[in-house]
């Protein structure tokens, strides 16, 4: 005789692999699986292509590039004269819906249908080993189940904070006007980025961050020059003290304006919040206790994104906490895949992670970072060198323009004589930094860089100088 346990999992949809969270980690993965003819189904409970394609990386940059395309033109002799007209913040949002396709997942699902994906929609919930309960249906994986639940942004807790109704990164990415002014409380990627973005388009912002400089995590250079730029722009910036409390005046139907209190006794008031103080785990609703592990904290995964002690069950992307970037996520993605199916090869294998993974803020200047910064490497005990140049400096930075700086680092290790870490800042150097990358990542000696050339008349031609200022 059968439990009833038994009779339900023998009426289960079986699939080879379950993935939950159809963002770029689980897209991506679902889609390793299926090109190599796995039966899989994604499940996903709001849009397919995640917090990423509609709510983060897409719509913050499609609203920071009008600003920049202006200010490129205006750099240059020629189209300067051209480029005299004010930004158009309509048409600025008019794009940005495009880029969002108005918040309609319909252009994700043709890739997902000629892979043979199964597009379940609902929100799922682990219900015991490689079982997935969706709404009525059971699904069940016979070689695994992975967790792409992604993450949302957190709301610490500031009195009055969330009764204010504060935006996140979801309101700020898709607000359909630009309000007057607007705080933005935390001074990271998505605090730099908003604040830039809606400054560009109009509004007046203050941004406060509780740390002594903005993107505390990167190169000192590189937040000071953000922070210049921020203040070029006329946004206040307020460094090195804590928000104490906010308040809304709310009245009968009034969303009335917000008021951010700090520590130091300073007040700032707007018409709009943006908490931009850091990302929770999706994890709180998956059914996670039913396998013994914490809801709503990340879970550890060893470096093929398995989770231990459960064989089947892998978890990709932000939910895992170990960076919160798309590209890695995606990474990982590929990782679980490649372990699923059983490969055991050398891109298997984990060699990029955490905070030393290649990363790109996208305001002006841009910081494009792989590795190392000189602090980190220092805390690390490695023994660095720092070299420092000037990005532009060169034939094929004048044609970027006038007034278009930006610097290298490359922190070299000395022992082993290979690039452990390198930071580029200024216009567009985000597409510059893949290069470090290989570079890093291969551990490629100095000396057979110096090999590498660059073309002329490019940018990049600052590797030269940067090896030369090593003493190559
Ligand atoms: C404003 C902002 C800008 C950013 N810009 C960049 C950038 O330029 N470049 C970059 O690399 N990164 C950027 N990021 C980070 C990036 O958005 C995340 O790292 C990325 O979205 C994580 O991908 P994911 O697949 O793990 O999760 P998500 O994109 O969050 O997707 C997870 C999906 O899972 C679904 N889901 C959750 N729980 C369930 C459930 N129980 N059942 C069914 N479905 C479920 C969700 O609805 C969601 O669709 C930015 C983040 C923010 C906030």
């Amino acid at each position: 005789m059968s439990s009833g346990r038994e009779a339900i999992v023998a009426d289960a949809r079986e699939f080879d692999v379950v993935v939950v969270g159809a963002g770029p980690a689980g897209e991506v993965c679902a889609g390793r699986l299926a090109e190599n003819d796995l039966s899989v189904a994604l499940v996903e409970s709001e849009l397919v292509g995640g917090e990423c394609s509609f709510y983060a990386c897409m719509p913050s940059k499609a609203l920071l590039r009008p600003a920049q395309a202006l200010a490129e033109a205006r750099r240059v002799p020629g189209a300067a004269e051209a480029a005299s007209g004010e930004l158009d913040v309509s048409a600025a949002l008019k794009r940005r819906d495009e880029v969002i396709n108005d918040l309609d997942d319909d252009a994700h699902l043709p890739w997902l249908a000629e892979r043979s994906i199964t597009l379940i929609r609902g929100h799922a919930l682990v219900s015991g080993e490689r079982t997935v309960q969706v709404g009525d249906q059971l699904l069940s994986a016979r070689r695994a189940v992975v967790l792409a639940p992604g993450s949302a942004a957190s709301i610490p807790p500031i009195p009055g904070l969330r009764e204010a109704e504060p935006w996140t990164n979801r309101e700020a990415t898709t607000a359909a006007a630009i309000p007057a002014s607007l705080l933005v409380l935390g001074g990271g990627v998505v605090g730099v980025e908003m604040a830039q973005a809606y400054a560009s388009l109009g509004a007046r912002v203050t941004i406060v961050e509780a740390l002594g400089r903005l993107i505390a995590g990167e190169e000192e250079f590189a937040s000071e020059q953000v922070r210049e730029s921020l203040l070029e722009l006329g946004v206040e910036v307020v460094l090195g003290v804590k928000a104490s409390a906010v308040r809304r005046d709310h009245g009968e139907g009034v969303h009335g304006p917000v008021t951010l209190e700090l520590q130091d006794g300073r007040s700032f008031t707007a018409d709009e919040l943006l908490a931009a103080v850091g990302r929770r785990p999706r994890t709180d609703a998956l059914g996670l206790e039913s396998l013994g592990l914490p809801a709503g904290e990340t879970v550890a995964v060893d470096s093929t994104m398995r989770v231990p002690g459960h064989q089947w069950l892998y978890v990709v992307g932000d939910a895992n906490g170990r960076v919160l970037l798309t590209h890695m996520g995606k990474y990982q993605a590929r990782l679980a895949a490649a372990h699923i199916l059983g490969r055991d090869g050398a891109d298997t294998l984990l060699r990029s992670d955490g905070h030393l993974s290649p990363r790109v803020i996208f305001t002006e200047p841009q910081i494009a970072a792989v590795g190392h910064t000189l602090a980190s490497a220092r805390e690390a005990g490695l023994n660095v060198r720092a070299v420092d140049k000037p990005v532009g400096a060169n034939a094929g930075g004048s044609f970027v323009g006038h007034e278009a700086p930006g610097d290298v680092r490359f922190v070299v290790d000395e022992d082993r004589r290979v690039l452990v870490g390198a930071t580029f800042t200024g216009v567009e150097v985000a597409e510059s930094l893949h290069a470090a990358t290989i570079a890093v990542i291969g551990e490629v000696p100095l000396e057979r860089l110096w090999h590498a050339v660059p073309c002329f008349p490019t940018r990049s031609e600052v590797w030269l100088r940067l090896l030369e200022a090593y003493g190559l």
